[in-house]
């Protein structure tokens, strides 16, 4: 019987990687939710809305459409902003520093909550985020809930921005990690916490391979 299987936990321990290769290995759909909030943060930024002015964010909302397809050039799962792929704008320094603030607007995650949801209708996905286990399926079979120390954390991200080619100091991606665990775990709408049913998995001294395994494990229970 297929789940719903919803992985939540603090930035940069690993949860996108390892949810993408859960998905994979039980043939669900994957669903990086955070690549939702990283693309309305890019919009946003683009278009130099005043995230103050909530009229403003409203209409910035109303022009935004967001889906996720196949890239035919990589093979790769990837999110679509008005119908361009924004995968490699998303993931930059520059939006990351920002888009816990615009995830702090309540109208911003009804916007996206609703959308995930309806992606939920059929069961057979994993879906990553901060408030997938106690906001989006509260109902979900399976709720994770990953986390770690945060400078092995900070040192996985850095390698992974670096091969990427983008040069970043160890301190920078250090702060940007404890600033948006802060400012995610204290927003009133939808903060990131611990669902009441979720296990934990603390990857501080795993493997993504281990990683992967627990949770497949988890999900067959
Ligand atoms: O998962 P990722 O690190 O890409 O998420 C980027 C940011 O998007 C998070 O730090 C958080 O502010 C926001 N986010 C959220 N709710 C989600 C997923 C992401 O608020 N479900």
């Amino acid at each position: 019987k297929k789940i719903i299987i919803a992985i939540d936990g603090h930035a940069g321990c690993g949860k996108s990687t390892t949810a993408k290769a859960v998905a994979r290995k039980m043939n669900y759909i994957y669903i990086d939710t955070g690549a939702m909030y990283r693309a309305t943060t890019y919009y946003i930024l683009e278009n130099k809305i005043d995230i103050q002015d909530i009229t403003e964010v409203k209409k910035a909302l109303g022009e935004i459409s967001l889906r996720f397809a196949i890239n035919d050039v990589t093979g790769n799962i990837e999110i679509y902003l008005n119908g361009e792929s924004a995968e490699s704008k998303i993931r930059t320094m520059e939006i990351t520093s920002k888009v816990s603030d615009v995830a702090s607007i309540p109208e911003v995650r009804h916007f996206l909550v609703d959308q995930q949801q309806k992606m939920g209708t059929e069961k057979g996905i994993v879906m990553d985020g901060r408030d997938i286990g106690t906001v989006v399926f509260p109902n979900a079979e399976l709720k994770v809930f990953m986390t770690s120390d945060v400078e092995v954390r900070a040192k996985r991200r850095q390698i992974e921005l670096e091969s990427k080619g983008e040069q970043v100091n160890f301190e920078d991606v250090l702060e940007d990690l404890k600033n948006r665990d802060h400012l995610d775990s204290t927003r009133k709408e939808g903060p990131l916490k611990v669902a009441q049913d979720a296990r934990i998995v603390d990857t501080t001294n795993t493997t993504i391979e281990e990683q992967i395994d627990i949770i497949y494990q988890l999900a067959k229970e």
